[in-house]
């Protein structure tokens, strides 16, 4: 892999896909601090008119993408006066088009879920350097987006702090040579457990979308964040991992570490384990693979050992987190299997988040899916697609369902203490 061929300007161009969210953010907070390594070429979101249009200010894209339409004439008209120089794109278009411009050298894919797998694949299919935060096109699309990779010549580097870890503790030729002939014997990956790591499975039923979204060590979009709760996150970066490092399943094992300073591991068959240790602050990772093979500040707070003092390790509970299971269970079927737990925990997340659907409701829906959805061989990305709704369209219906018997039993309920309270003298 080389390093950045740079854009006519001179200054390697980035586009940042999810520009406003946490990892969008962190992105540009690392790009600040090195204003004569990097230019701000284009900045996307779905919806967030005012963050992108503040973002637009600060670093004046030449390009700026809203996915929705409507929210993308609102930042026109307001970029108007301001920035009359900046292209404003709307849709999945626009964002397939600002992550294959020829003036871009790195497209940072930060879009959470299944919508940031068009646009990072096309970052991949214009042979950028992609840097990987949007884990769920993995997930959905691993063999096909790997083989894209390949076959357009794409630099592909983990954002995500675990895989980011596990990339610095291999050695550069283990992605040609394979981690069997590098002496690889498995990847341990952290888990920090969550917000609810000693939760009882009764009290795993009541708890909130805010109590989810509290994570005791990182600040993070809401849907990891309850991802991060159910360790479905734990489940979708074991996916990850094995497309990423051509890991089997069983070569990976999870390691739960409340503190999130050691971001995961590699051990060698000569009984070496290396780690990688760092504060819990998404910069590190955004730095490393910005600036990769060079080292560069990205702004987080030293490692204080002597403050950290312990460092804890422990198996984790299938039992309380079987969203962990399913992961594991998803990537051995392989096929589209994978892409059916994807869509299946974002529409049970979303009820979630929503108040639709109770904490534990998250595991029962992914469960129904995987059951009521058969996998297929995934052989293009229209059956990858396909299998997708599929398994979106069964869970919103399962969800609806479990919704209209709760209403049922409820007034059964209090039909029947009325009349009860009628018949009482
Ligand atoms: P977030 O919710 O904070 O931000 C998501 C971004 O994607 C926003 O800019 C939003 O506008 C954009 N977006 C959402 N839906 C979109 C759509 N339909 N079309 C176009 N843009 C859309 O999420 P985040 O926490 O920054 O996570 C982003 C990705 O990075 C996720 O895949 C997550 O799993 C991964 N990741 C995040 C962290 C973290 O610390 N936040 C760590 C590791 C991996
Ligand atoms: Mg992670």
């Amino acid at each position: 892999m080389s390093e950045y061929t740079t854009s006519p300007a001179g200054i390697p161009g980035v586009t940042v896909l999810g520009a406003t969210g946490s990892i969008g953010a962190s992105t540009l907070d690392v790009m600040a601090r090195h204003p004569q390594r990097y230019r701000a070429v284009a900045l996307t979101a779905n919806a967030d008119v005012d963050g992108l249009y503040r973002q637009c200010l600060r670093f004046r894209p030449s390009y700026a993408v809203m996915g929705e339409p409507a929210a993308a004439r609102e930042l026109a008209a307001r970029l108007r006066s301001q920035c009359p120089e900046i292209r404003v794109l709307s849709g999945s278009a626009g964002l397939e088009e600002v992550a294959a411009l020829p003036e871009v050298d790195c497209v940072m894919a930060a879009i959470v879920g299944a919508a940031g797998l068009l646009p990072t694949l096309a970052a991949a299919r214009a042979g950028k350097r992609v840097l990987l935060a949007n884990k769920e096109a993995l997930v959905m699309a691993g063999p096909l987006f790997m083989q894209e990779v390949r076959n357009h010549g794409a630099q592909l580097l983990p954002i995500d702090s675990e895989h980011n870890a596990v990339f610095q503790c291999l050695p550069p030729s283990a992605a040609e040579r394979g981690l069997k002939t590098a002496g690889v014997r498995r990847i341990l990956l952290t888990s920090s457990g969550g917000p609810f790591l000693r939760r009882s499975l009764a009290e795993l039923a009541e708890v909130t979308p805010e109590e989810a979204c509290a994570h005791p060590n990182w600040d993070m979009g809401r849907k990891i964040s309850v991802d991060s709760a159910t360790m479905m996150n734990k489940g979708l970066e074991v996916i990850e991992a094995c497309w990423l490092f051509g890991a089997a399943p069983e070569d990976i094992q999870v390691v739960v570490h409340p503190q999130s300073v050691v971001h995961s591991m590699v051990e060698y068959v000569d009984g070496s384990v290396l780690a990688q240790l760092a504060s819990p602050d998404m910069r590190v990772p955004i730095a490393h693979a910005l600036g990769w093979p060079e080292r560069m500040a990205s702004g987080a707070e030293r490692l204080d050992l002597f403050s950290v003092a312990r460092l804890d390790f422990e198996p984790p509970d299938l039992e309380r987190f079987p969203c962990l299971a399913y992961a594991y269970e998803a990537v051995r079927s392989g096929g589209t299997t994978p892409a059916i737990l994807n869509a299946a925990n974002e529409v049970a997340v979303a009820a979630f988040l929503e108040g639709r659907a109770g904490f534990l409701d998250i595991p029962r829906i992914i469960a129904a899916t995987l059951e009521a959805v058969p996998g297929r061989t995934a052989n293009s990305l229209s059956v990858i697609l396909d299998d997708d709704r599929r398994a979106r369209e069964y869970a919103q219906n399962r969800l609806q369902n479990r919704l209209q018997n709760q209403l049922r039993s409820h007034l059964r309920k209090r039909l029947r203490n009325h009349l009860q309270q009628d018949r009482q003298p």
